[in-house]
């Protein structure tokens, strides 16, 4: 896979800015606040048409702006190398239109699936230290590349939540009486649509899991056991049928009923699942070191850049956003060793000190200022 050519109009701090890539390996170098992390973003969004640091698309336009553009051109091994065309076009009030050669794809499916990228930012930090919420996303985000459907099953999950905790609201606010009939409805979606979500999130961590331990004992050198355990809120097997899977699900719904109708809101579903991650049985983000758990980020990040390239059948674009001056030189020299010259990187940095002379000069590099 291969990017070639990226064009961003109005998207961020960018009016209007082409890049060309022609190297595998490309360092964007400015000053704070200049666009290196929004150029990154906007390759990002083509890989996955989600923004790492926003959800709103209000926000990924350019400020009074109300429609921003990224265009790109790239290439992929296999299906034959020629050159895909692809345009994702933003607007302030929401409505995105997609286009992949010049075709507009109604769907996100169609339009996912042509670039594929692993982002490894300083926010990747939090994937240890941070709240269930950011390794949610992050099995999101690989999903999304990995089984486009997932962003449909995504989608239609969030919509039930959203109306189950709607009606949960008007409850507790005394608008709305409490209807078994009514909210029996809503439960059978949340189940039935959360369930797809949980099996693939617990399918996904069987298949990360012996890639992250991996690259996590050849990292810590081989005394630290990583362990990777998916924590949803009920007993959950994955290897239950579904039917044995919906009737948990429903049961533990059925427990919380009381006070979901006190909170209103819902709180059984994967949208309240956890990863546990655990060296030598202790929990990373409680107790690891600040070292431990940049070496775990590392692991995960190089675990996903593998699984990516195992399954799509060609190594994704590796998008690094600041991250190398927070690694020591032992974690950067095992980044850097994996990268190769197989996979296209995209580094920003803000001074070029902290990389090998000998790594810089196969480099193309590219100084970002005011978003020129
Ligand atoms: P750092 O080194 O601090 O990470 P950076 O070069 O990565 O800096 P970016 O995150 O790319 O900086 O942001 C650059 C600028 O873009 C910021 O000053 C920010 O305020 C601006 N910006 C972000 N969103 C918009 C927008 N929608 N419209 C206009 N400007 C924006
Ligand atoms: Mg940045």
């Amino acid at each position: 896979m291969y990017l070639s050519s990226l064009h961003i109009q109005q998207f961020r701090n960018y009016i209007d800015q082409a890049v060309t890539f022609n190297t595998p390996k490309t360092v964007i170098v400015g000053n704070n606040a200049q666009g290196k992390s929004n150029l990154l973003e906007a390759v990002l969004l083509l890989a996955t048409l989600r923004s790492h640091r926003v959800s709103k698309d209000r926000d990924l336009v350019r400020n009074g702006e109300a429609i921003a553009e990224i265009k790109a051109t790239c290439q992929r091994t296999h299906v034959g190398g020629y050159p895909i065309d692809l345009m994702i076009r933003m607007r302030s009030s929401g409505k995105r239109s997609l286009q992949v050669n010049g075709v507009n794809q109604a769907k996100n499916l169609d339009f996912l699936g042509n670039i594929n990228a692993v982002m490894f930012s300083s926010l990747d930090l939090d994937l240890v230290r941070g709240s269930p919420e950011s390794r949610r996303n992050w099995l999101d985000t690989v999903l999304i590349q990995l089984e486009p459907i997932y962003i449909n099953l995504l989608q239609q999950y969030n919509q039930v939540l959203r109306q189950r905790n709607a009606l949960l609201k008007s409850i507790k606010q005394g608008q709305v009486v409490y209807d078994v009939q009514q909210m029996a409805l809503w439960d059978a979606q949340l189940v039935t649509t959360g369930t797809r979500l949980m099996r693939r999130r617990s399918r996904l961590l069987d298949r990360l899991t012996p890639m992250a331990r991996h690259w996590h004992q050849a990292i810590s050198g081989g005394n630290e056991y990583l362990e990777i355990t998916y924590l949803p809120k009920f007993a959950f097997a994955p290897k239950d049928t579904v039917e044995k899977i919906h009737q948990d699900f429903f049961a533990a719904i059925l427990q919380k009923n009381a006070i979901e109708q006190y909170q209103g809101t819902s709180l059984v579903g994967p949208h309240r699942d956890e990863v546990l991650l655990t060296i030598n049985q202790t929990p990373a983000r409680e107790y690891g070191s600040q070292g431990q758990q940049r070496t775990l980020v590392l692991a995960l990040k190089l675990a996903e850049l593998e699984l990516l390239e195992t399954v799509i059948g060609e190594p994704p674009l590796l998008l690094l956003d600041d991250v190398l001056a927070e690694l020591d030189l032992q974690r950067q020299d095992h980044l850097l060793n994996a990268i190769g010259d197989r996979i296209q990187t995209v580094i920003t940095t803000t001074h070029l000190g902290s990389f090998d002379a000998q790594w810089l000069n196969s480099a193309r590099i590219f100084q970002v200022e005011k978003g020129r």
